[in-house]
C-alpha cells in the first residue's frame, strides 16, 4: 500500500488512508488495544468465488465456494468473516443445505457431521450484496475509502466502474472468509458483467464466454498459489489493456480509454523493475503475469497480487510531467510487494513492517540503481526525514507494535520509511552481500506463507552465523532513535582528533542507548581516512589519528545512521564541507550554517552553492537556508535561481521570492508561469502571485485554474491564490 504524497518528490511515500497526518498533535498511543495472533479451527485451501454484477440495481450475486481443512478434532460448526450481503443458502459438496447463522460481522456454517484434524470438507455460499455503502471510518480508513466492492458511477476521469478494495479486511465485505494475512489460499474469480467490460482478477485468465443472450461476458481467473484474502481483488470496466512483457511474463496496464497513450509513459519500465528485483531479491518472481490496474478512489496503490491496483492520479499525462509525477517509485514500491506481503507475508498486522519497511527499502533500492549515487542519498534522507517528523509530532513507537484499533494504524512511517531505514542500516552493519543472501534466504524458507520479525533474525543467523537480536531489538522491538551530540577537537601534540559523542535521548519510555558502528572521515591536506567508531554508551571519547588539522571532521559519512545530530563546528570547517563534502555533508553545512551568515565569505559561499553547486538538492537547500537568514539578498538573486534547470530548485527560488510580497515582481511571476516546463514551478509561480495579494490579479488567476495538469496542482494553487487575493480584499 502507498498513497501519493502532495509533492511527490519531496516525500516519497505517505500513506493511503490514515487519519490525517497533517495535525501536528501527540497521539496517545499506549491506550490502544494490544492485539495478537489470531486463534482459527480450520485453514482454507481455495475459494472459489462466482460474481455476477447488476449494476443497473447495484447488485452482486455471488456464490462462494469454501475447501478449508480441519485444524481440531470434532470440528463441527465453521465460522467465517462475512459483512455487509445476506446469505441466502450453504450447502455442502453434494447440494445439501446446510444450517447457518449470519451475524453483523460473521457466517456460522453448521457442518453436517464432525471432522477430525486434517480432513478436508468443502461448502458452497449463496448470497447477494445489495447496494452497498460501507462507512470505511468504522474500519479506520478514510470516508472516501471505499472498501469492499463499490459500484462507481461515471466521475471526472473514470469510467462507470466496478472495483474492490480488500485492504485492510475488505475482502469480508464481498466473499465468506477467513479475512486475516495469516491464512493463504488458491482462488478462481468468475465474474460476469456487462458485455463490452474487460474483468481482471488475480492469478492467470482461464477463460473468456458471452452470452449473446443476456449480453454479458465471463472472466474466469485462477490464481493458483496460495495468498491472503487482503490481496484478493476484482475491476470491471471498459478498459484498455495495454500489453507488455519481461520474457515470458505477461506485464500489462488496464487503464482508462482516455489514458491509453499514457500508459507506458506511466508503467513502462515495470518490467526493468521486475528483472533488478529477481536479481536484487535472489528469488524469481513467482507469479503468472503482472498486471497494474487503474482505479478511481485512491492515492497511491495497492498490491493485490498480480494485478496492483493505481489510483488515477497516478497517470502521468504529458512527458513534461515526469520531471515531478514520475511513477516509477510507485510502480517499484507496488512490484516489490510481490515479494515483501505477496509472497512473504506479516504474520499479523503488528509485523506491518514487512511488507512496508521492506516494499519501501526495494523501491529505494531500485531508485539507487538507476539514478546513482547522490540521488540514492537524497532519496535515503527524505525517509530517514519523514519518520522523524512523525516521531516528533505525532508519536514514536516501537516499528513492531500489539496496540492498535485497526490494522490501517499500523500503516504509518514507522513502518514504511523507518523500516526502510532499518533496513538500510542492516544492510550496513551486516554487508551488502550478507545482507542479500540472507534476505534471499528469508524468501526461499517463507515463500507462499507467513513470517514475522523474529523469522528474519533467524534467516540471517542461519545465513550468516550473525545473531542480530540486538540490533532488531533497539531498533524495531524499541521505540526511538539516537539523538547525538557530538563535538570534536584537534590535538596538535598527540596528532590526533578527540571526538566525544553524547547519545542525549530520552531514555524514560523505553528508549534505549543504541549500539551502532559508525563511519567519521577525517579530511587533512594529506587526504581523507575514514575511521569506524563503535557507539554504545551515553558518551563516549574517540581519538583517531590525523596527522595535521583536520580540515574536516566528518561524522557519519554516508549517512548510514538515522538520527539527530548536533555537531558543533568552526565556520571555516562548515565553509570547506559546503565545498568540498558529499552531497548530504554539502547540505548539511548549508543548513549549519543559517545562523552564521554574517560572519565574513558566508553568505558568499552560500549563494556561489546556490548558483553554482553541481547537484540540485544542494542547491536547494542553499536557497531555502538563503530565504530563511537573509531578507537583505536582492530579488534579484531569487530571480536568477528561478530559472534553474532543476524545478525543485526553481521552486525554492519562487517561494522565497513570494514571501516578499513584493507586487513589482507580479510580471516575472506570471512570466514564469507561462515558460516554465514544470506543472510544480507553476503552481509556485501561481502562488507568489496569490502572496502580492494583487487583486488585478484576481482574471489572470481564473484563466490559469482552467488549465489541466497532474492532480490538478495548476488549478489548487490558482484556487488558493485568489484566497489568499481574497482575504486581504475582504
Ligand atoms: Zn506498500
Amino acid at each position: 500500500m502507498t498513497s501519493l504524497p502532495r509533492l511527490s518528490l519531496l516525500v516519497s511515500c505517505l500513506l493511503l488512508a490514515l487519519a490525517s497526518l497533517s495535525a501536528a498533535q501527540q497521539v496517545d498511543i499506549g491506550q490502544r488495544p494490544r492485539q495478537s495472533l489470531r486463534s482459527h479451527d480450520f485453514d482454507v485451501q481455495h475459494y472459489r468465488i462466482q460474481l455476477a454484477l447488476d449494476e443497473a440495481n447495484r447488485t452482486v450475486h455471488g456464490e462462494t465456494t469454501i475447501t478449508l481443512r480441519a485444524l481440531a478434532d470434532d470440528f463441527r460448526t465453521c465460522t467465517l468473516d462475512a459483512e455487509t450481503f445476506t446469505v441466502s443458502a450453504v450447502r455442502d459438496e453434494w447440494g445439501t443445505p446446510l444450517e447457518f447463522q449470519q451475524t453483523p460481522t460473521s457466517l456460522v456454517v453448521r457442518l453436517p457431521k464432525p471432522y477430525k484434524h486434517g480432513e478436508t470438507l468443502g461448502f458452497t455460499v449463496t448470497y447477494r450484496l445489495v447496494n452497498p455503502q460501507i462507512d470505511s471510518t468504522k474500519y479506520g480508513m478514510e470516508p472516501s475509502y471505499r472498501l469492499g466492492l463499490d459500484f462507481k458511477a461515471k466521475g471526472d476521469r473514470n469510467p462507470q466502474m466496478v472495483s474492490t478494495l480488500s485492504f485492510p479486511q475488505g475482502a469480508r465485505h464481498w466473499f465468506p472468509s477467513y479475512d486475516d494475512p495469516d491464512d493463504k489460499a488458491t482462488a478462481d474469480v468468475i465474474v460476469t458483467a456487462r458485455r463490452d467490460y474487460q474483468v481482471v482478477s488475480n492469478g492467470r485468465l482461464v477463460s473468456v464466454t458471452t452470452d449473446e443472450k443476456a449480453g454479458t461476458r465471463t472472466f474466469h481467473w485462477s490464481q493458483q498459489e496460495p495468498h491472503s484474502t487482503y490481496l484478493f481483488m476484482v475491476a470491471a470496466g471498459p478498459y484498455v489493456v495495454v500489453r507488455d512483457s519481461l520474457g515470458s511474463l505477461p506485464v500489462s496496464y488496464w487503464v482508462y480509454p482516455q489514458d491509453e497513450a499514457h500508459a507506458r509513459r506511466t508503467f513502462g519500465r515495470t518490467p526493468e523493475i521486475i528483472r533488478f528485483f529477481n536479481e536484487r531479491f535472489g528469488y524469481t518472481y513467482p507469479w503468472a503475469k503482472y498486471d497494474q490496474v487503474i482505479i478511481p478512489g485512491i492515492g497511491g496503490g495497492a498490491e493485490s497480487t498480480t494485478a496492483t491496483v493505481i489510483g488515477e492520479s497516478a497517470i502521468v499525462p504529458d512527458d513534461r510531467a515526469m520531471q515531478d509525477f514520475s511513477a516509477d517509485w510507485l510502480v517499484a514500491h507496488e512490484a516489490a510487494h510481490h515479494w515483501w506481503g505477496d509472497l512473504v507475508t506479516m504474520r499479523t498486522w503488528s509485523e506491518t513492517w514487512i511488507n512496508e519497511g521492506f516494499a519501501t527499502f526495494g523501491q529505494h533500492v531500485y531508485t539507487c540503481h538507476v539514478r546513482g549515487a547522490d540521488e540514492c542519498a537524497v532519496d535515503l534522507l527524505q525517509k530517514q526525514t519523514s519518520y522523524l517528523d512523525e516521531s516528533k509530532t505525532r508519536y514514536s513507537r516501537p516499528i513492531v507494535f500489539e496496540r492498535y484499533d485497526h490494522p490501517n494504524e499500523n500503516f504509518d512511517r514507522h513502518t514504511y520509511q523507518k523500516g526502510a531505514v532499518v533496513l538500510h542500516m542492516l544492510r550496513y552493519v551486516l554487508g551488502e552481500e550478507p545482507f542479500w543472501r540472507s534476505i534471499s534466504r528469508f524468501l526461499h524458507e517463507h515463500a507462499f506463507g507467513s513470517a514475522d520479525t523474529n523469522d528474519l533474525v533467524v534467516a540471517i543467523h542461519e545465513t550468516t552465523g550473525q545473531n542480530v537480536a540486538w540490533f532488531i531489538d533497539q531498533w524495531v522491538r524499541k521505540a526511538g532513535h539516537p539523538v547525538l551530540d557530538v563535538g570534536h577537537t584537534w590535538d596538535a601534540a598527540a596528532r590526533r582528533v578527540s571526538l566525544r559523542v553524547r547519545q542525549t535521548q530520552d531514555t524514560s519510555r523505553g528508549v534505549p542507548i543504541f549500539r551502532m558502528p559508525v563511519d567519521v572521515e577525517v579530511v587533512t591536506e594529506r587526504g581523507a581516512t575514514v575511521h569506524r567508531i563503535q557507539l554504545d554508551a551515553a558518551d563516549q571519547q574517540f581519538h583517531l589519528d590525523a596527522a595535521d588539522k583536520p580540515l574536516l571532521v566528518r561524522f557519519d559519512k554516508g549517512n548510514n545512521l538515522l538520527d539527530e545530530l548536533t555537531h558543533a563546528k568552526d565556520t571555516a570547517e562548515l565553509l570547506y564541507q559546503l565545498r568540498r563534502d558529499d552531497v548530504m555533508g554539502r547540505m548539511w553545512a548549508a543548513s549549519a550554517l543559517a545562523g552564521r551568515v554574517g560572519e565574513p565569505g558566508v553568505r558568499d559561499s552560500l549563494l556561489q552553492s546556490a548558483k553554482a553547486d553541481a547537484f540540485w538538492a544542494v542547491r536547494e537547500r542553499a536557497v531555502t537556508v538563503l530565504a530563511g537568514v537573509e531578507p537583505r539578498v536582492g530579488s534579484e538573486v531569487f530571480t536568477a535561481l528561478a530559472t534553474d534547470a532543476h524545478s525543485r530548485v526553481r521552486i525554492a527560488a519562487l517561494r522565497a521570492l513570494g514571501a516578499r510580497r513584493d507586487a513589482t515582481l507580479l510580471p516575472f511571476f506570471r512570466e514564469r508561469f507561462e515558460r516554465d516546463d514544470s506543472y510544480q514551478a507553476q503552481a509556485e509561480s501561481l502562488r507568489a502571485i496569490g502572496m502580492t495579494r494583487d487583486t488585478a490579479s484576481l482574471p489572470f488567476l481564473e484563466q490559469a485554474a482552467a488549465m489541466p495538469s497532474p492532480r490538478n496542482v495548476i488549478r489548487t494553487a490558482a484556487q488558493w491564490a485568489r484566497e489568499e487575493i481574497g482575504r486581504v480584499a475582504r
